[in-house]
């Protein structure tokens, strides 16, 4: 038999026949209850029945038109929907496939529209693992040891990380905003600088909320400069921090975003990510500068459609708050009763718990056991942060009171495990 690629290394044991809604069903003849939405993506839950149904007809319908070659109906009404959502002033829009593409296509964009070349990203980032994208991911070294030289003319620049430092949240802030006034002035000179990108909730990097201070510190500064500012909403986005972008959490009376990219829960688990700019910016791509062979596909936008319809008619953004609140109490009181969980952070179902050592360092390895563990009991889950040493739980926005209670009572029992010195054995 021909063999899997050694770094194709799994998560969790599970090989997937099926999926419905937040349970995913093994060929092990397990039912477990996912709390990965494959990254993020089965916003909906897995097949949900108004996303298939819009699928399978649109399969029978047009496959494939590429946009720019041929228009389809799916894209046009798509893009009239995201801009019933989209901040105001967004108001020009195209796609690619996947979260890397979109930053890339960011990147491109903003250098065309300024003339400039240098972009800064925020540390513990990930945007991606492309050339480009990558070149902006310090969330892990794992993403850039031994492929570099990477695309030159980054440079970045500290995120407000109150945790790791055991600061208050204002020391951070005021940290990370004047090491980003020193970079300016002694690094990256403004006007040589294009763009900031930046996550509202830190994702691969550890599940960090934003600061309301710090993202508008960075708007005041791209105004001053001229300098736009891209948020990459490829995790943050449609409704999954329980506002349908996780910047809305941070954003006062003034518009945060020059340019937004949205991918992952946006179609439900088909490849789509979107750029989102006002036109007169957008204007600024050089033809033939941005696309791609498989951007906009039909299907995947005929999925999105019935997504952000889903969202609508089940009220998921509203469930996705309110589910969040419940897992992210649940999380702290287990936290409570375990000294190995350093810090519980999130944002509507972005929710993680960070392993520390009793000296307060990271703990992967404990982190790493908590994962094993829950995935022996039936809950996946996936490891974040720099080191791994946190456990983040992303379930798709249908996820019930009850699934939120069931999960927090496996986690419990594999944090338990994991710490006690007695854990399950993994081939059991
Ligand atoms: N940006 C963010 C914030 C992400 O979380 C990810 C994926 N985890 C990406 C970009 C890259 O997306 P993709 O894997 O679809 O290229």
């Amino acid at each position: 038999m021909t063999a899997l690629s050694p770094q194709l290394k799994q998560a969790t044991p599970v090989l997937a026949e099926r999926g419905e809604g937040v349970h995913l069903f093994g060929a092990d003849g397990r039912r477990y209850l996912d709390f990965t939405a494959g990254i993020g993506v089965t916003s909906t839950g897995h097949c949900h029945p108004v996303v298939v149904r819009a699928a399978q007809h649109q399969v029978g319908t047009l496959i494939h038109g590429q946009y720019t070659t041929v228009m389809h109906r799916p894209l046009l009404e798509l893009t009239d929907r995201l801009g019933e959502v989209l901040p105001s002033g967004l108001d020009s829009l195209f796609y690619v496939n996947s979260g890397s593409e979109a930053v890339e296509a960011a990147v491109r964009l903003a250098r065309h529209a300024t003339g400039r070349q240098n972009i800064v990203a925020f540390h513990g980032g990930f945007h991606g693992r492309t050339m480009g994208a990558g070149a902006l991911t310090t969330s892990s070294t794992k993403f850039r040891a031994g492929i570099g030289p990477m695309m030159p003319g980054v440079a970045i620049a500290p995120f407000p990380t109150a945790f790791r430092h055991g600061w208050p949240q204002e020391q951070a802030v005021d940290f990370a905003l004047d090491e980003l006034d020193y970079l300016l002035a002694t690094v990256c000179a403004p006007e040589d600088t294009a763009a900031f990108i930046v996550e509202p909730v830190l994702g691969e990097g550890g599940y960090v909320p934003a600061d309301t201070r710090f993202l508008r510190g960075l708007r005041e500064r791209a105004d001053r400069y001229g300098i736009l500012l891209v948020l990459d909403e490829v995790q943050t986005g449609v409704g999954r921090t329980g506002r349908f972008w996780g910047h809305e959490h941070f954003a006062t009376e003034t518009r945060l975003p020059d340019i937004l990219i949205t991918a992952k829960g946006l179609a439900s688990g088909f490849p789509l990510s979107a750029i989102a700019a006002p036109s007169a910016l957008m204007a600024n791509a050089r033809p033939g500068s941005q696309g791609g062979t498989y951007g906009g596909n039909a299907v995947a936008c005929a999925a999105a459609l019935a997504t952000l319809d889903v969202i609508r008619e089940e009220k998921l953004v509203a469930n996705a708050a309110e589910q969040g609140a419940r897992l992210l109490a649940g999380l702290r009181s287990t936290a409570g009763a375990h000294p190995a969980i350093g810090d519980v952070r999130g944002l509507g179902l972005m929710c993680a718990s960070e392993f520390t050592d009793p000296d307060g360092r990271p703990d992967p390895a404990t982190a790493a056991r908590v994962q094993q563990e829950a995935s022996a009991r039936g809950l996946l889950l996936l490891t974040c942060g720099a080191l791994g040493n946190t456990v983040r739980m992303i379930p798709p926005l249908i996820v019930t009171a009850e699934q939120v209670d069931e999960a927090l009572t496996l986690w419990s029992e594999a944090v338990t495990a994991a710490t006690s010195g007695s854990n399950t054995r993994l081939d059991d």
